[in-house]
């Protein structure tokens, strides 16, 4: 699953920005928490269109069930969008992205995942993965408790469904390699017990 790193690294790039200096308690965002927004507005579409891709050609039921919560996490993103008057740069049309770099993961993880079962989950292992390594930046990145209540909400569903693909990898006698959170971090979410995160 080394190709599966290789291509995702690049993105990784995106979440090394210092936070701003800290603000008083206001109605702007930093150019940074906007950045990051609209970001992971389209990041959530990612896992949602992935996890599509892999129910349509698998048909279990986990990857319907984790779409339909990456779709309340795209509306969650979106309503604190609107609500500081951010741009959704975000495509409707399943599969496609306005950001180049998440166009590109979406068709080499949709490539991979075509590949078999196995795969289809290990990229969903991946995915959550990332999602929480970005996640974590984001949260560093931000001055506004609304906007880090929604970034927590967002990392717990995400703790959730990377410790269901990994135990749908186990039942296979497959396990997962965490590529972006450290080892320790992975542990610790699997060794906790499911989350429940007010969606
Ligand atoms: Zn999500
Ligand atoms: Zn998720």
């Amino acid at each position: 699953m080394r190709f599966v790193m290789y291509l995702i690294a690049p993105i990784m790039l995106l979440g090394c920005n210092d936070t701003d200096e800290i603000s008083d308690v206001d109605d702007t965002l930093s150019k940074q928490e906007m950045e990051d927004l609209q970001f992971l507005k389209e990041e959530e579409k990612l896992a949602r269109d992935v996890y599509l891709f892999s129910y349509d050609l698998y048909g279990q039921k986990i990857f319907s069930n984790i779409s339909n919560s990456e779709q309340s996490h795209m509306n969650s993103v979106l309503v604190i969008m609107e609500k500081y008057g951010i741009a959704d740069l975000s495509l409707t049309e399943r599969g496609k992205f306005s950001n180049g770099i998440l166009q590109d993961l979406y068709t080499d993880l949709v490539n991979i995942a075509s590949r078999s079962i196995e795969e289809a989950l290990y990229v969903g292992a991946t995915i959550e993965d990332l999602d929480i390594n970005d996640l974590n930046t984001f949260i560093k990145n931000t001055n506004h408790l609304d906007v880090e209540v929604m970034f927590n909400k967002l990392n717990c569903g995400s703790r959730n469904h990377l410790r269901a693909y990994t135990n749908n990898l186990q039942r296979l006698d497959m396990s997962y390699e965490p590529q972006f959170i450290s080892e320790e971090e992975y542990n610790t979410i699997l060794n906790s017990s499911g989350e429940k995160c007010n969606n």
